[in-house]
This record gives structure tokens, sequence and C-alpha cells, in this order.
């Protein structure tokens, strides 16, 4: 099967071909690192990681590089208001961006390059563009000139009002970090940073550059014309992007109070598993509105796969113990699961529909409780475990990890959790846990000497 894509160059799902056979060069829009990520750029880099993972389960070697930007005016201005350099300044964000993808069971990447660490590669592109004349030399800066490059906004076609020469240098000012250049100190403008480090560590045509709507124009649409106004070759073959996330229906905004971050979910009691589990719930290509309640409900959700993998995990272990009837996991039962796996397989290679996926998923749940109580076709539950852990492999929502677990771990871990949240008076928090651990099959008692845990019964 092959995966087809939505390319943002042609506006058309074509199929994916890579330029160099059998592997993939692969650049995402990083984090500026001013500020903590907030969900929507989150939601951006999950949808990232599940068409690298969908590449990687293909065969391909994918060589993903996601850059971190380091040097840009909010950098400077948030460093100002903090009284500190821009490295003290960005650090803890950098630190906290990386714990971000590794909550989401992000994949790492090849590659995590630093703006200030390729100054030289800018200064270069810089250079060539001025040689060829595509560039010049104003007062604060240097600019790149749109009437040079005739191919300009062949990526979102922006109206004539919108097209402007950019800035691709920009003059130091006084307080200002600054680097050394042959046309005098500066640094560089974002979208040379993008395609400098992208062309550095990828060539100068590479197969797929992601990033989030936001990012089309000007950013997506200045790094073409840069790339391809120095190198005179096609900078990029697919522009991958993903939609934007409102908040209760709106934009985000500092001014709504509505910005929220991974932090922020914690805070309230969820997993942030729970939070890949809703950004999979829509189609990377369709607007998600998040809201409390959607979340809650994606953690439900995801509390239930868990728990009936918990029980795929007990009765599998019980049967190899048991010997049951060999009618257990008949060829009609793993018939049916290797028609799931297909139905999975067309729905995320289909412009990775990780919506339609994971109703393949919950179909297969149902078909296998409702098996049950036939006599025939029943499934055998290490046939159900594997076939999710290779789902998994795409969808990233820990199902493995939970193999070392048993749900009173977990449940333990929670009540721990639940009883930090009451010492802060944070009762909300402590109800939502004590739901989760409730799902989980464990009912909280709290006694004056503090919390413990028994089974729930079908009374409770
Ligand atoms: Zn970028």
């Amino acid at each position: 099967m092959n995966l087809k894509i939505y390319n943002y160059l042609t506006r058309k799902k074509e199929p994916f071909k890579p330029i160099k056979k059998g592997s993939v060069g692969f650049y995402a829009c990083g984090p500026t690192v001013y500020d903590y990520a907030h969900i929507g750029n989150l939601r951006t880099y999950v949808f990232e990681d599940v068409l690298k993972r969908v590449l990687e389960v293909s065969g391909f070697k994918v060589k993903e590089i996601m850059n971190i930007t380091d040097i840009e005016d909010k950098i400077i201005a948030g460093a100002k208001k903090a009284g500190k350099n821009i490295d003290d300044f960005s650090k803890p964000y950098k630190k906290a961006f990386f714990e971000d993808l590794n909550k989401l069971n992000i994949k790492k990447s090849w590659k995590y390059p630093e703006a200030t660490k390729h100054i030289p590669e800018m200064v270069k592109m810089a250079e060539k563009l001025l040689q060829k004349k595509i560039a010049y030399q104003a007062k604060d800066g240097i600019y790149f000139n749109i009437s040079k490059f005739k191919s300009y906004g062949q990526l979102a076609n922006p109206k004539p009002s919108d097209r402007k020469d950019f800035v691709i240098w920009k003059y130091a000012k006084k307080g200002e970090p600054f680097w050394k250049s042959p046309f005098g100190p500066g640094r560089p403008g974002w979208h040379l940073e993008c395609s400098a480090m992208s062309m550095r560590y990828l060539g100068a045509s590479f197969d797929i550059h992601a990033g989030g709507v936001d990012l089309l124009f000007p950013h997506h649409e200045n790094e073409i014309a840069q790339s391809e106004g120095a190198t005179g070759k096609r900078f990029v073959k697919y522009f991958v992007e993903g939609e934007h996330l409102l908040v209760d229906g709106n934009k985000m905004s500092k001014s709504l109070g509505n910005v929220f971050t991974l932090r922020d979910l914690a805070c309230r009691g969820f997993n942030p598993i729970a939070f890949r589990y809703l950004a999979l719930s829509a189609n990377y290509r369709s607007r998600l509105n998040f809201t409390w309640e959607s979340l809650e409900a994606a953690q439900v959700a995801l509390d239930r796969l868990y728990e009936f993998i918990f029980s795929l995990h007990q009765n599998s272990s019980f049967s190899s113990r048991l010997t049951l009837p060999r009618n257990s996991g008949g060829s009609d039962a793993s018939q049916k699961i290797k028609s799931f796996g297909l139905n999975f397989q067309k729905a995320i290679f289909d412009d990775l529909n990780t919506t339609k996926a994971l109703a393949v998923i919950w179909q297969l749940i149902k078909d296998y409780n409702k098996s049950a109580s036939r006599r025939t076709q029943k499934y055998a539950p290490k046939e159900v475990l594997s076939a999710l852990y290779g789902f998994d492999e795409i969808l990233g929502l820990g199902f493995k990890n939970l193999k070392a677990k048993s749900p009173s771990e977990i449940a333990l871990k929670l009540l721990k959790e639940r009883e930090r949240a009451r010492k802060t008076r944070d009762f909300k928090k402590a109800d939502r846990i004590r739901e989760r651990i409730r799902r989980l099959g464990w009912q909280v008692n709290d006694t004056p000497t503090g919390s413990n845990l028994n089974p729930v019964t079908s009374h409770d």
C-alpha cells in the first residue's frame, strides 16, 4: 500500500514518492523558545510524528530535522524584560520543549539544529543572494527582492498587497545580540534560519517540509524563495501543513486567556497522552476545537483502551497456562483481525486519517467483546494484542508501555498524585484522578490516616 499525502504545492492528495529511493528528507519547523509550547504547537508536532512513524513503518529511512529557533525578535524582547542574556532566557523553554515531546510519545528527530549554531550557513546564503542580485542592501538590513524571483507565490498564492520584499539579515541595533558578517554585524531573519538549516542537513532539494498552516505564508513561501533563489533547484517536493487548534471555538490568544500548555493539562489531572489521543481523533487537516469536555472524553477513551489491553494481558497469560481448547483463536477470528488491520492501514495511508484509524480499533474491541458470547470465531487475546501493538507503532498511545505495569501499579501511582493534589487543596484535580483510578478498577477510600485502594465490586 502506498501513502497518499496532501501537498500544499499542488493542493492535491498525491502518492508519496521520495526523491531518493528508500530514504526521506523531512524538515519540520520547530519551536521559537521564548515561552512554553502551547497545545496548538503540540498538535502540529503530534501530526508530524504520525507522518514520520508511517514513513518508518513503510520501510523508509527518515532523516527528520526539527530546528530550534533560539534567536528571534520575541526572544530578544523576552530576555530584555527578564534582564537575562538570550541563552539563559531561552534555556528553560528549550528543556521544557523536549520534556513535552517525551510526554507525548513523540519519537526523537534525527537532529535538532539550533539557529545560533548555524550563523555561517545563513551568512553564506545571504551572500549568495546578494551576488545573484536577488537580495539588496537597505538601511536596516539585507532584503530579498521578490520581483527577482519569478515563481514567488507558488505555495500560498498571496494577494498582491501581501507580496512584499522581506528581510533576510537584520543589522544590529544597540543592546541587541549580533554576529559578524561580510555585510555588517547583525542577525538572521527567521525565514533565512529555516532555509539554511534544512539545506545544511538535507541538501538543496528534499522531500517533505511540514509545519502548521499559519506558517504557509509568509514563512514557507519565503523559505522557498530564498532557497530556490540561491540554488536554482526545487527546494521541497511536498509541503504538508497541519490545521489550527481552536479553544472553545476561538483562536488562542493571550488576551482571551485561552493559551494552554501541556503543564496546564497535567495540573488538572490529565494524562498528556490523552491530549495525543484528542489530537489523533481529528484529522490533521481539519480544525480541532479543544474544550475541557473534549479532553475529558479523550481521557476516558484512553483509559478504556488501556483497560482493554490489561484484560487481554490477563487472558493471554491465562490461556498459556491453561491450554484452552484449540478453537480459541480460530481462523475466522484471525481473518477478521487481518481485515481490521487492512482497514487501519487504508485509513492511515489515506492522508493520515487517524480519525478512521481510531474507529477501526473501537470496532475491533466491540467485535472482540461480542465474540466472547459466541461459540465460534473467538479471538485469541495474544493475536489481538499483537495487532494493537502494530497499530500503536503509528498512533504512539503507549500500548506497549502497559506491558511492564499492572493496573494496580498505575492506580497506586495515581493515588500518590491525588494525595499531592489534596494536600494543595486542588480538589477538582483530585476528583478527576479518583475517576481515572476507578476506571482502572479501583475504589479510593479516604481514611484519617491516609487513602487506600479497594477493588471495585459490582455493587459500587
Ligand atoms: Zn521554519
